[in-house]
């Protein structure tokens, strides 16, 4: 099965996937990583520490979905892909798992705090609310076994505590949609947490001043 065309076709299109990712600022340097269904069976992943401008398509691994065993591709896999493994298990319906150290949403799954999703569009891509995965390693078996325990029906969007984000969806493109929507509702948020804090602030001074005053009185 390894040379199918359609084989070939699902690994062009994890290296056009990742340039993507890329260009649109979700892929810093060398990291984030993604796995396609290719079939029942199998996966293409991100090969380990590759420049994204300079993969091609025979540098996608190709895994056995069930126990990861390697069935093609020269590169060793990204270390995510037990990661990715227990999504497109988990979830038959997903065919796209992305994993990103993309800005805003990173810096939010720096404070732990699940987001709701407010009614809309982002509900159909993100699902209702975004759950947070507590911290492990990267790569270890101990991350993804926390995530496949977070993983949800109807959601398609993880924050990673203190390390980035998982997104997936039942094509390459819905899941880029959940990418870029979360980016979106975290850069919404944080905004509004700042605009919070700013009118809170006269108050808190105003607060302090008056325990000042009262203790030299
Ligand atoms: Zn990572």
């Amino acid at each position: 099965m390894n040379h199918t065309p359609a084989t070939l076709s699902i690994r062009q299109s994890v290296v056009e996937l990742c340039q993507e990712l890329s260009r649109r600022g979700h892929f810093s340097g060398t990291g984030g990583n993604i796995a396609l269904r290719i079939d029942a069976e199998h996966i293409a992943v991100t090969p380990s520490a590759t420049d994204y401008l300079t993969m091609v398509a025979d540098d996608i691994c190709v895994l056995r979905l069930s126990d990861l065993q390697q069935v093609a591709g020269a590169r060793a896999p990204s270390v995510e892909s037990g990661l990715h493994a227990k999504v497109l298990r988990a979830r038959p319906d997903a065919n796209a798992s992305i994993h990103t150290h993309q800005p805003v949403a990173s810096a939010c799954a720096l404070l732990g705090r699940p987001l709701a999703v407010p009614p809309g569009h982002m509900q159909t891509t993100l699902g209702r609310s975004i759950p947070v995965v507590g911290y492990a390693p990267s790569g270890s078996g101990w991350l993804s076994s926390r995530l496949a325990r977070a993983l949800r029906a109807d959601t398609n969007a993880y924050l990673m505590f203190n390390h980035g984000v998982l997104c997936c969806g039942p094509t390459t493109w819905a899941a880029v949609q959940a990418v870029e929507d979360l980016e979106a509702l975290c850069q919404q948020q944080l905004l509004q947490a700042m605009a919070d804090r700013a009118r809170l602030e006269p108050d808190l001074q105003a607060a302090l001043q008056r325990v000042a005053d009262a203790l030299h009185a």
